[in-house]
């Protein structure tokens, strides 16, 4: 471990779960990351690893037997993750999202049911707003349910779902449009337990996960559209039991989930940094090592100095969101920068490996292609500003 990205008032209970995170990743992750990620396959052993780590249920209180802790010991274990394959990273977010929200609103019945099975990694979630025709403008959402008696009934068409077929239980956003004020209102989040797979589901009739969307990186993990086909779910799988409370159930979940990709971005910059500064040790040229040469000394300090930054402001965002404060504001910031730092440091690393950069056989590649997702997931650049815009405006707004 480096000088870099380290993190003060850590407990000793974090610090433990940090030290057996990062011997995990470097044991278990980094030596097969790069193989699995050009084949596209499932990292089922690593999943398992995590399952017996309890990462699973990481967050998940302990009285539904997960280990309690911190959106900061998260942030900070998916960092380690994401430094390995930020393709696990992306198995353990949604299904970290989809705890986070049962247990902010769901019913008593609804933690019951799931958290003890999500703490111990049986239950996995996913969670779907985004549509083929949409993805920043949520409150546009097509996809209905018509409430029918003790059920509602599910009509239309999702897109990128992370986790869409691996997963067993998603929770989708729909317009349920039953006399909300605005259309924010008007919205609802159903949790549908399906069984793990592709094609027609054979425990939800109507429910189909078509396939993989197959992508340029951020491969091994499936994402999947999703199609509901006159979908039946009782009323008491509403999160929270009540209709109405979906956008805002969702904007909770992703807020959380911002820091998590903050930290994904935070991840992923430290390994091209280690894998920049050990390249340029190592390659020579015009009679002395390339780490020689000012100009790549400069990127060196330029990409250390965008990781530190990333860490520190992803950090300072999990903690406000830990004091009990709200945190959209910093967590906006956190995500854009942290992403937008990723991209460049990616980049830099992958110049100093020179033409080998673009050699399969340099993790280098994979990177370059992962770091791109990061930029659009959990909200674009363009929707991080509006967002901190809104908020900056409320919060020096001049009289008069
Ligand atoms: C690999 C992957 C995994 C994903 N996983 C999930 C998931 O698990 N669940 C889920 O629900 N979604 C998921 N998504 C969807 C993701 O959240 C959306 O792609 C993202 O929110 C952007 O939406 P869009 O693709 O529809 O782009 P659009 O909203 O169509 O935006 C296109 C461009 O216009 C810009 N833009 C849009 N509105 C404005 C505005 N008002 N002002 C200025 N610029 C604007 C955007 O910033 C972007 O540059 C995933 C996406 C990917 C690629």
């Amino acid at each position: 471990m480096g000088r870099l990205a380290q993190t003060d008032g850590l407990t000793e209970i974090q610090r433990d779960i940090l030290a057996t995170v990062r011997e995990f990743v470097d044991k278990e992750i980094i030596p097969v990351a790069t193989e699995l990620e050009h084949k596209d396959e499932y990292p089922t052993e690593i999943v398992e690893g995590m399952k017996q780590l309890g990462l699973f249920g990481l967050t998940i209180p302990e009285e539904y037997g997960g280990l309690g802790e911190s959106l900061l010991t998260y942030a900070l274990v998916v960092e380690e993750i994401a430094r390995g394959w930020m393709s696990v990273s992306g198995i353990v977010n949604t299904h970290f999202i989809v705890a986070h929200m049962i247990n902010a609103h769901g019913t008593q019945e609804q933690k019951d049911h799931f958290l003890p099975r999500m703490a111990a990694g049986e239950i996995r979630g996913a969670f779907s707003m985004s549509e083929p025709g949409l993805g920043s403008d949520v409150a546009a959402i097509s996809t209905k349910g018509v409430k029918d008696g003790e059920f509602y009934v599910l009509n239309g068409q999702k897109m990128w779902l992370t986790n869409g077929g691996t997963s067993s239980l998603v929770a989708v956003l729909c317009r349920t449009d039953e006399g909300g004020s605005t259309p924010y209102k008007n919205m609802t989040t159903f949790l549908i337990e399906k069984t793990p797979g592709f094609g027609a589901n054979p425990t939800v009739p109507g429910l189909t996960v078509p396939g993989k969307i197959e992508k340029m990186g951020y491969k091994g993990v499936d994402t999947t559209e999703l199609v509901l086909q006159d979908v039946r779910i009782p009323a008491d799988r509403i999160l929270g039991g009540v209709p109405g409370r979906g956008f805002y159930q969702m904007m909770d979940g992703v807020e959380v989930g911002r820091v998590n990709v903050a930290a994904r971005g935070c991840g992923v910059a430290r390994r091209a940094f280690e894998l920049g500064i050990s390249y340029a040790q190592q390659r020579s040229t015009f009679g002395k090592k390339i780490a020689e040469h000012q100009a790549i000394q400069f990127k060196l300090a330029e990409m250390a100095t965008k990781v530190e930054a990333a860490h520190q402001m992803m950090v300072m965002a999990a903690r406000k969101k830990d004091s009990g404060e709200r945190n959209d504001l910093e967590a906006g910031m956190a995500k854009y920068l942290a992403s937008e730092y990723c991209k460049e440091v990616v980049e830099d690393a992958f110049r100093i490996h020179g033409g080998y950069g673009f050699s399969k056989e340099y993790e280098i590649e994979r990177l370059y292609r992962e770091a791109p997702m990061l930029l659009i997931g959990e909200g674009t650049a363009e929707i991080q500003k509006m967002i901190i815009g809104r908020r900056l405006l409320e919060e020096y707004r001049i009289a008069g």
